[in-house]
């Protein structure tokens, strides 16, 4: 699991926005992450 980060610099995606710090699947943020100019980043979550 993966959680989102979201780059806030006044840019963002409002849709990038609203996935700040939520946790995914590494196939669903690898899908989402990446589009053109996104500066978002996922860091691994480490289980408790
Ligand atoms: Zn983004």
């Amino acid at each position: 699991m993966v959680r989102w980060k979201t780059t806030f610099d006044g840019r963002a995606r409002d849709t990038h926005i609203a996935r700040h710090n939520k946790i995914y699947t590494i196939d669903q943020a690898s899908a989402l992450i990446g589009e053109p100019n996104c500066r978002c980043a996922v860091v691994p979550v480490v289980p408790e």
